[in-house]
């Protein structure tokens, strides 16, 4: 998604439906592997001497919430816990987002970008080994990154400023967002604002979609958390070295992203003059619900997917967790 050109994405579906989900989703993802993660106590007080003593529920929307500090450095403290602010605070300015029109020196990226990756739901490909929507700082890449650090294997005054303790942060994070379809499938336009297959040479414009709909509400995240944390999700684990699940997650997650963009339907799709194919976005659009020949509506079938995203996106992490920490 490289330079936002402010995209506002007008959603006429009913409200409570999306496949993205805000701060009580990440929220919810941070209070299942807290609850999985309690069980171990070795693990547990790796967490808490890395978090201050936070849970991973309270840090899991940390990432999110220091984007506010782009623009207005005293939007929030972490009250009580300094320590963790600074080191936050050097990693956004390590990692800084441009004002609009502005961009990063070269090999400098925003922390922005490390939220998602775009590869085109329009084809059949993978996470790899296409080019189009990945870069060397998106989440695929990142949770591995992360990872090294909390292992040891990458220092911790690395130029991304990703110390141990924010790491940990920004994986609870990552982890509840390559679990969001949007954030890995991406919908590709021409210049005339048509959806297509995006290749190197003709990269078009990308849809920013998951980061623009975010609609899903939950009735109480306490309650579910408990259920989600002592019930077993199916197919949720996962095999092979840790630092190979990022894209395993993301070649999981990319059929269902598939699925929503053929039960949504885009369309006044706007592109400002002079966007330029394989940097810019498209600058508006609208995405509606296609009328559905019988089977589930799309809102029903994005909550019950969120949820089970979130479920596997909980028991995950922990295991991650105890993977690297143990
Ligand atoms: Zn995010």
């Amino acid at each position: 998604m490289k330079k936002t050109l402010g995209i506002v994405m007008a959603v006429t579906l009913f409200a409570g439906s999306g496949l993205s989900y805000g701060p009580r989703g990440h929220g919810l993802v941070g209070a299942i592997a807290d609850r999985r993660v309690a069980k171990n106590t070795s693990v547990k007080a790796k967490v808490n001497q890395l978090l201050d003593g936070l849970t991973l529920q309270r840090v899991a929307t940390l990432p999110d919430e220091i984007k506010t500090w782009d623009s207005n450095p005293n939007a929030f403290h972490l009250t009580g816990h300094q320590g963790l602010e600074d080191q936050l605070r050097a990693f956004v300015a390590a990692n800084p987002n441009p004002k609009p029109g502005q961009s990063n020196p070269p090999g400098v990226p925003s922390h922005h970008e490390f939220h998602f990756t775009d590869v085109p739901v329009f084809g059949n490909e993978q996470y790899s080994p296409g080019d189009v929507g990945r870069s060397h700082f998106d989440i695929v890449q990142m949770v591995p990154f992360c990872i090294r650090v909390l292992r040891g294997d990458e220092p911790e005054n690395n130029p991304r400023a990703i110390t141990k303790s924010v790491a940990l942060i920004l994986l609870v994070h990552y982890l509840g967002d390559i679990h969001q379809p949007l954030h890995v499938g991406a919908e590709y336009f021409d210049a005339q604002g048509n959806p297509f297959d995006p290749s190197t040479a003709n990269p078009g414009f990308a849809d920013q979609g998951g980061n623009k709909l975010t609609l899903f509400t939950f009735v109480s995240g306490k309650l579910i958390a408990r259920g989600l944390a002592r019930k077993e999700p199916t197919n949720w684990k996962l095999t092979g070295a840790v630092d190979t699940w990022a894209e395993q997650l993301a070649n999981e997650i990319i059929p269902i992203a598939r699925e929503a963009h053929t039960r949504l339907e885009f369309t006044n799709i706007k592109i400002a003059p002079g966007s330029i194919p394989g940097k810019d976005d498209i600058k508006s659009g609208r995405v509606s619900e296609k009328k559905q020949s019988g089977g589930m509506f799309y809102a029903n079938w994005a909550a019950a997917t969120v949820k089970t995203e979130i479920h596997k996106g909980g028991w995950r992490l922990a295991a991650l967790l105890e993977e690297i920490l143990q």
